[in-house]
């Protein structure tokens, strides 16, 4: 372990408690450890230099390391201001990468970390959110020329990327991890499910049973914070604006409404939709008491300028609660800013989801370095080989045995003469 010169975190007498968390996550990332053991061994990234911006945990640490194992020079920042795990930073800077993360670290110092980054001139970006790739193409476009690929974590990162690669504006051919099966599946689902349960028990430790429990959004991370709210004995309600979604909800047996309808009945509500001012002009009619918070993307889902100008006060009751008096009297609780719960209040994901999530982005790092030359400005996803091959890994670690198809069952599935 070296120590580098240039970071910016918090406190480095943390770093002892940081390496402790980042080994404890560590065992319950055995797919992660094989791609370690073995980029090790090949060093098949020698040369490259990431630039990363994930949330700084102690399972993106494990990743990390896994990246600086397979001897690539690896330089981080906070993929949002709130969800920096300080004792981590630290830890990292000991383990010889440069971190610019600060838990809680304000709008500029946020986008000057973000610079910290783009300054060391990485080969290869590393994002979560698309906001290192949106800052290259708009503020530093004389570093492109630099950068041979990129990978990306998260839904709106991919929503973001797709968009530029339509206007013709992509520079640079990224994979989007958040495409793989092995990712979206289970990190949106399973992980958002749960982690944003625990956000929300760790900042309010309210009882979730028999309350009105609203999910704004029934994609991947919806269905997963839906089950696990009703799993809790929450009385579950999904507001949606796709019909096909709606209807999906409707049939695993949640109520589905309008957030006009849901406001004057929700207890809490939460909004993983990915989308603008999903809770907006019905927070006129919300009901006194209810707590609102998102785990989406930005802070941007819930409209808090409006909130503001419905309120008498606002003030902090607890930490990641934020009190509105509203003129009538009502009183309304915004969680951790309306920015994720999950990572602000909590811990994000548990290691076990993330060891597939960021098994995806080693490879996929790797696989954008073999593919150099070959391949185009454009959204590419992570080849179907590296999906499966992830599940088995993470099967095997789980003790889960499955059948193999029998010659006659690959004949019989593949032919089309037989019929009934
Ligand atoms: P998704 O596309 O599968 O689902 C989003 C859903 O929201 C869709 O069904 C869409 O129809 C619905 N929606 C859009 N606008 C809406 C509105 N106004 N009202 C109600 N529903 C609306 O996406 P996903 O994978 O579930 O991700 C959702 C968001 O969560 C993204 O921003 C993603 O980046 C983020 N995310 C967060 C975490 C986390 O750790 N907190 C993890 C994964 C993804
Ligand atoms: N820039 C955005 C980031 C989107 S967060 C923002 O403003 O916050 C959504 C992503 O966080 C998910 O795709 C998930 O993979 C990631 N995530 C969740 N838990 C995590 C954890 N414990 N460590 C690192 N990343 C995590």
């Amino acid at each position: 372990m070296t120590q580098v010169n240039n970071y910016d975190v918090k406190d480095m007498t943390l770093a002892g408690k940081g390496r402790d968390r980042i080994a404890w996550a560590a065992l319950e990332m055995p797919v992660l450890k094989q791609v370690r053991d073995r980029f090790e061994k090949e060093q098949p990234l020698a040369g490259q230099r990431l630039g990363c911006c994930l949330h700084i945990t102690t399972e993106t640490a494990n990743l990390l390391i896994t990246l600086k194992a397979g001897g690539a020079s690896v330089v981080a920042c906070a993929s949002n201001p709130l969800s920096t795990q300080d004792d981590v930073a630290a830890a990292l800077v000991e383990y010889g990468i440069p971190v610019y993360a600060i838990k809680g670290e304000d709008n500029e110092t946020y986008y000057r970390h973000l610079d910290a980054v783009l300054d060391s001139h990485p080969t290869q970006t590393m994002d979560d959110g698309c906001d290192l790739v949106s800052r290259l193409h708009q503020d530093r476009p004389s570093q492109i020329a630099d950068i041979i690929g990129g990978t990306e974590e998260t839904t709106t990162g991919v929503i973001r990327l797709k968009a530029m690669e339509k206007d013709g504006a992509l520079r640079f051919p990224i994979v989007a991890v958040n495409e793989a099966d092995t990712k979206h599946m289970f990190d949106n689902r399973y992980g958002t499910g749960q982690s944003t349960l625990d956000g929300l028990l760790r900042a309010t430790n309210v009882l979730l049973a028999g309350k009105n429990f609203v999910v704004a959004g029934y994609g991947w991370c919806g269905r997963g914070l839906a089950s696990r709210a009703r799993g809790m004995g929450a009385q579950v309600i999904v507001t949606e604006i796709d019909p096909i979604r709606a209807l999906e909800a409707v049939m695993d047996g949640f109520r589905v409404m309008t957030m006009e309808q849901a406001a004057p009945i929700a207890d809490i509500i939460i909004t993983v939709t990915g989308n603008l001012n999903v809770v907006d002009r019905q927070l006129r009619k919300i009901k006194d008491g209810c707590l609102i918070g998102n785990s989406g993307h930005f802070n941007d889902e819930i409209n808090i300028g409006f909130l503001d100008e419905l309120s008498e006060t606002r003030r902090v009751v607890r930490e990641f609660v934020e009190e509105f008096k509203f003129f009538d009297g009502r009183k309304v609780y915004l969680l951790a800013d309306g920015r994720l719960l999950n990572l602000a209040a909590a811990e994000g994901h548990p290691a076990s989801v993330m060891d597939m999530s960021f098994a995806n982005q080693a490879l996929a790092a790797e696989w954008v370095f073999k593919k150099l030359g070959t391949l185009e400005n454009k959204v590419y996803v992570v080849p179907r080989e590296i999906d499966e091959n992830i599940a088995a890994l993470k099967l095997k670690a789980m003790g889960v045995d499955i059948d193999v198809l029998t010659d006659a069952q690959q004949a019989y599935l593949s032919s089309w003469q037989s019929g009934t």
